[in-house]
Parts: structure tokens; sequence; C-alpha cells
């Protein structure tokens, strides 16, 4: 299986450290808000990912971090911390604010199907690992204290720039004004900020009271749970020059080893052609899918537009497209499961094999499913190529395997007044019946997806 990595700019061939184990660390959300589908581009990316590796025949010991402290308002150390600013605003305490959105990113990332981490971690409750690194780091010559916090020096690391290509001379030719003229370089960032008197997130430490930089955290975390060297670290591309380069310098500072072998990134989202922002109204979530008709899954069926490392442009018409492709797609799936084609295994391997070599290919998700569509569009109907899609959402993960022999005409006259009666609270905009309503169907087993075509119902989960 080939990977691209972002450290050696090319791709590489995967293998995992210690047999057929792979450890992977993927830098997770700062909880201040909701996840936008921007950020969710990014985790459904990270699971295609640990889904090839599987699929690969690799067990996955798989890492993701909660933010809940620490991360300024710009990724550089400037500006308030997010999770304070967001609970002044919306006056309540940061740990309300960290609780809340913690438990909409779950809610949000089981409704793309995205499979269950083996560890998740938050920050604030590692801050002894955090400390216990940067006093390493002090130690080793690469910290220094000055007066609002422990700065990392970067002139100190000799690979500082190596991920991003952009050299120490670069930054200090590009750097803004200095606001922090104590810093010895632009680009020393902060591993501990000293907490004034009015900041609630605070530790003690052997600085006084205080609390952690955003950077220090992926290093200590990954480190307790993966060990000092592991296999893949992945997130999105904006924190290649400044997150990453500085999740290196700490490792391999305090550490004396290279860390991480892959790095691995995904591109961004794009809204209308441009770029997500809140002025500008554009920040959409899961939650907005849904108020217009769409199932999540549509979403995540729409990242298959793109490689991972391709920009990719969000449209509503572009997901009403997926919507209804997906839609094709389970068709596909159910007229093969009532088929009686008898398919010659040689084929059947044939295209096993067209598929592994896509996703094997640095997971190229779009040239895989050109071989699911040829699936879908064969007219010879078999119950083998239903069990073959069925084996390929193991990577896809759209559910294939839910969609059952059922059709909408063969369920009960009630069912079809809940249908009904659903469809008239929500034209009432009364979310709360709606949502009952569903509830009701899912403990009946089955599924109802609201499709620009109107409700469908199917047996599921
Ligand atoms: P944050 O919660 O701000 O730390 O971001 C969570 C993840 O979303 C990070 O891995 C970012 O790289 C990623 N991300 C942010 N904006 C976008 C976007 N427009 N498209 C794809 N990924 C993004
Ligand atoms: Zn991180």
């Amino acid at each position: 299986m080939k990977i691209f990595n972002t450290l050696s700019k090319q791709k590489e061939d995967f293998r995992p450290m210690i047999d057929n184990q792979v450890r992977m660390y993927s830098c997770g959300p700062t909880v201040y808000m909701y996840a936008h589908i921007g950020n969710l581009r990014t985790y459904i990316f990270m699971d295609i990912l640990r889904r090839v590796l599987k699929y690969n025949g690799f067990t996955v010991k798989h890492v993701i971090n909660i933010t809940d402290v620490g991360h300024l308002l710009s990724d550089s150390d400037e500006g308030e911390d997010k999770m304070v600013k967001s609970a002044r605003e919306q006056k309540k305490s940061p740990w309300e604010i960290a609780e809340y959105f913690t438990g909409v990113f779950f809610e949000d990332i089981e409704a793309l199907n995205i499979e269950k981490l083996e560890i998740i971690c938050k920050a604030t409750g590692h801050i002894d690992e955090m400390l216990e690194f940067v006093e390493g780091l002090v130690e080793k010559g690469f910290g220094y204290e000055i007066s609002d916090g422990i700065y990392y020096d970067v002139s100190k690391f000799k690979g500082y720039g190596k991920l991003s290509g952009i050299s120490l001379e670069d930054q200090l030719a590009g750097a803004r004004v200095e606001v922090n003229d104590e810093k010895r370089h632009p680009a020393d960032f902060a591993l501990w900020k000293k907490a004034p008197k009015e900041h609630i997130m605070r530790w003690d430490s052997r600085w006084g009271p205080g609390y952690p930089g955003w950077h220090i955290e992926c290093s200590a975390m990954s480190r307790k749970y993966l060990g000092d060297r592991f296999d893949i670290h992945t997130g999105g591309v904006d924190h290649i020059p400044i997150h990453h380069e500085n999740e290196i310098a700490q490792s391999e500072g305090l550490l004396g080893v290279q860390a991480v072998n892959f790095w691995v990134h995904g591109e961004f989202l794009l809204v209308d052609g441009g770029k997500m922002s809140k002025s500008l109204g554009n920040t959409y979530t899961i939650k907005d899918l849904k108020e217009k008709g769409f199932e999540p899954l549509a979403y995540r069926f729409f990242c298959f537009n793109a490689h991972y490392r391709s920009k990719l442009n969000f449209t509503w018409d572009g997901l009403r497209g997926a919507q209804v492709s997906l839609d094709k797609l389970r068709e596909g799936v159910l007229a093969h499961l009532e088929g009686s084609h008898i398919i010659d295994e040689q084929e059947i391997n044939q295209l096993k094999q067209e598929f592994l070599d896509s996703i094997n290919d640095d997971l190229n998700i779009p040239k895989a499913m050109a071989v699911v569509w040829g699936i879908v569009k064969d007219n010879r109907k078999s119950k083998q190529f239903r069990d073959l899609l069925c084996d390929f959402d193991r990577v896809l993960g759209l559910k294939l395997d839910e969609v059952a022999d059922k059709q909408d005409d063969e369920f009960e006259p009630e069912i079809f007044d809940l249908v009904k009666e659903r469809q008239k609270a929500r034209e009432q905009r009364n979310w709360k019946l709606a949502d009952e309503i569903r509830d009701k169907l899912k403990d009946m087993g089955l599924v109802i997806e609201d499709t620009p075509q109107g409700p469908k119902i199917r047996k599921g989960k």
C-alpha cells in the first residue's frame, strides 16, 4: 500500500514499524463551537485511511485528541484562548462549552459513520504529561522562560521547517512586526503560558499557575499512548507549517529520534469556490445539512468526489447530486440482492483486485468508485455482486449492508401514516415531533431517510 508522505513529498510504500500493528494519531477538534463540514472532511479522510489499513489486514491503534484548552485565536500564539472566548460570549464556563461541543462532535462523526477510535484523549486530562514534556525541553536547552511563558527556541532545532519546506530564514524575512519582543525568533512558540489573574483554566507548575500551549498537547499525548515513535500522523493541510512543524520540533527535540514515519494531510473543503467564513454565513454544519433534508451519509459520499489531496468545492447542488447517487447505489445493491446470476469467481477476484489497487494507491477513492459503479450497473444481477459491494463498504462506510430486501410498498399502512405525520410535523417546523416519530420508527427497526424526492423508508439501524 502506498501513501503520500508530506515529509518526503512523495508516495511511499507503507509498512508499520512493529509487525502488522499501525499506531496512528490524528489531530482532533478544538471544542469551542460546532465542527463545520470542512473540519468533517478531514475526519472522513482520517476514517478512510484507517479503514483502508484495516482492509489490508493491519490492526490499528488510533488516537484522537480533544483540544479543550490552549488553542489561541491564531495558531501562532496570538490572541485569546478559543475556549475562553467562546465561554465568555455564551456566558458559560469553558468546561461547559467543552463538554457540550465534544458531545456534538461525537454525534456528528457517528452520523458520518466514522468508526469509533481506540483512544480519545482530552488535553485537560493530560496536564502532568505536558508539564513533564515542557520541563524536559527546558532541561535540554530547547525551552526558555520569558515574562508571559515558556517558549520553544526554534533556532536550536536543526530540522525546523522540514515538513513545510519553509526555512527559518524565509520565516524571518516574511515575519510580521513581532508583538512579543522578548521572543528570540518570531517563529518561537509557547510551550506553557503563565495565566493572568482572570484566566479561568489554570494549573500549577514550577513557573506558577498557567496553561499549556496548543502544540505540546499532541506531542505529549501521542507519546503517552503510542510511544516515542509511531507510524502515521494525520491532520488538515493548514497544520503543516505551524502546528505539525512545532510538534516535530518538540518531539524530536526531547526524544532525539524521528517520532513519526508518515505525515499525511487532507486538503481543504471550499464552499462556493471560496473559503468558509462566518461573515459569509457558509460554515455549514451537519445540522444545517439535515435541516435541508440531506442525510449525513450523503455528505460522506460527496467527499468521494475528490482525492483527499485535492481541494473539493461544496455546493448544495453537488450535495443533491451525491444524495441521488447514494440512493442509486442502494438501489443497485438491492437489485443485486434479488439477482440469481452466477458470476465466475475469477471475475469477482479481479474486481476485488482493481478496488484494492485503487485504494492502495494513496487512497484513490474516486478511482475505486469507478469499480463500484461498474458493478452496480452490471445487468447480470447477482448476490455475489451484492456481497462484493458490501465487502468494499468496509472501506466506503456507507452502510450498504443495511440495505435490505424490503421495499417501500411492502410496509404496513400504519408505517406510512407515521411517515406522513412526520412530514407534516417537518412542514410545520415541529422538529421535536418529527424526531420523536423518527425514534419510534427506529425502535421498529426502520430507518427514514429524507431525500430530495421525499422521505424513504427502509429496514436498518
Ligand atoms: P480545528 O478544530 O480548528 O483544530 O480543526 C479541526 C480539523 O479541521 C483540522 O485538522 C483542520 O486542519 C481541519 N480543517 C479546518 N478547516 C478545514 C477545511 N475548510 N477543509 C478541510 N479541513 C479543514
Ligand atoms: Zn495536533
